[in-house]
């Protein structure tokens, strides 16, 4: 397959790419060098790239000219590589280990940079053959606050003068799987993460005379755990949801009542019907809760990322590519969804998308290596090449199936 040749051809500019990114790890929505050094790979490929106004985004947009498709009937292809760093201080003993205390790029999105890169470089290559325009979305924020969002919102999804047809992405891990393993399923990949922060407002007083106070601790305290009944009781278990509190804060001294009692919880679902209803449920629980002992709630919901499903066709169209290219035994279903989150999700909610993992684990043993996010996660970027093969190899199949598929308007015209 050429694009796996191409990609072992510039292998190692992609390597070599990926360990300076990971020298200079940037965190959140502004990533000044990182945006640089994809210019600085881009140049000299005959792209139209824009950059992101609120945030420093790259959306570049290559011209196939192959097929015979023209106008607003060309097919188009979006290919996504998130590029921002952690708050983390790396724990590696690595010779292009992270230049800044306190950040590293602990999710592996350095190799989605270099992967995606490399992917303009094929495409850009074969591009006499490539039947549509492909639009590569280089996002910052993906480890909040959200950097997919805004980026719709500058006209990500009409970057090529028309609407994206299909879209894709890829995320390494550094553990659980065997190196070179790429994994996933059809439907919900990954969770919804949405917030609520919930105030029980009582009445202070003295600790010695609580008939005369109305003490939010205690029910506070007993929200929290009819919380996890509520999760138990009143949700299917196939359509699971997940609430955790994480931070309870209430008081000062042991002989005060406090006014008022916090706590913020983190709440996970696997679809939008799950989502609703857990979240209208809690407001439920919390006020009516606090209203039985003469206190009220305050619930605030901080919504986050929605639920990342793949689009079955898309997801069995990549999973077959993957096998074509890499063999069966490269490939393993992943029986469950994860209850992590991901914003490529509002891509997903707007255009039909696939979004694979390709395990990067330099370790044998893969089960005790440490995940994403540790200081000590390491990525064996062998796998680049892999990566940046086969989101070019989906662009170049997905625009070719598009292409043959019968003109919407002219279908049957004879
Ligand atoms: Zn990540």
């Amino acid at each position: 397959m050429r694009t796996l040749d191409i990609a072992s051809t510039i292998g190692p500019d992609l390597v070599r790419l990926r360990r300076e990114l990971h020298q200079v790890p940037e965190v959140g929505m502004d990533l000044p060098l990182t945006q640089r050094a994809v210019l600085d790979a881009l140049d000299g490929l005959d792209l139209e790239v824009t950059l992101g106004r609120e945030l420093s985004s790259v959306v570049a947009v290559l011209r196939g000219r192959g097929g015979s498709r023209t106008g607003t009937d060309r097919p188009v292809v979006l290919l996504r590589g998130d590029m921002d760093a952690l708050p983390v201080t790396e724990d590696l003993d690595l010779d292009y280990v992270s230049r800044h205390v306190g950040r590293m790029h602990a999710c592996g999105h350095d190799l989605h940079v270099a992967g995606l890169v490399g992917a303009a470089r094929i495409l850009h290559e074969l591009r006499d053959e490539l039947e549509g325009d492909v639009v590569l979305m280089f996002q910052p924020g993906e480890e909040g606050p959200g950097g997919a969002e805004p980026m719709i919102r500058e006209g990500l999804l009409e970057a090529a003068g028309r609407r994206v047809d299909a879209a894709y992405a890829l995320h390494v891990y550094s553990s659980e799987y065997a190196k070179g393993v790429w994994f996933g399923r059809p439907g919900p990949l990954m969770a919804a993460a949405d917030e609520v922060r919930v105030t029980i407002v009582g009445e202070g007083g003295h600790g010695s005379q609580p008939f005369r106070a109305k003490d939010p601790i205690p029910v506070a305290c007993e929200i929290v755990v009819a919380l996890q009944t509520l999760v138990t009781r009143q949700f299917d278990v196939f359509d699971p949801v997940v609430i955790t509190v994480g931070k309870f804060v209430g008081g000062t001294k042991d002989n005060i009542i406090p006014d008022e009692a916090v706590f913020e919880a983190t709440v996970r679902s696997l679809s939008e019907e799950a989502r609703a209803e857990v979240s209208a449920k809690i407001e439920r629980l919390c006020t009516q809760l606090a209203a039985a002992h003469g206190l009220t709630a305050v619930v605030e919901h901080l919504p986050g990322y929605p639920v990342t499903v793949n689009d079955e066709a898309e997801y069995a169209f990549a999973k077959d590519t993957i096998v074509d290219l890499f063999g069966a035994d490269r490939y393993s279903h992943q029986r469950d969804p994860e209850m992590g989150s991901e914003d490529f999700s509002f891509v997903g909610q707007l255009v039909p998308s696939a979004y694979v993992n390709l395990s990067a684990c330099p370790a044998a043993d893969h089960d005790s290596a440490p995940d994403n996010h540790s200081p000590r996660a390491d990525f064996d970027d062998s796998v680049v090449p892999d990566g940046a093969a086969l989101l070019a190899e989906l662009a170049l199949r997905r625009t070719a199936q598009l292409s043959a598929r019968a003109p919407q308007a002219a279908a049957s015209s004879d």
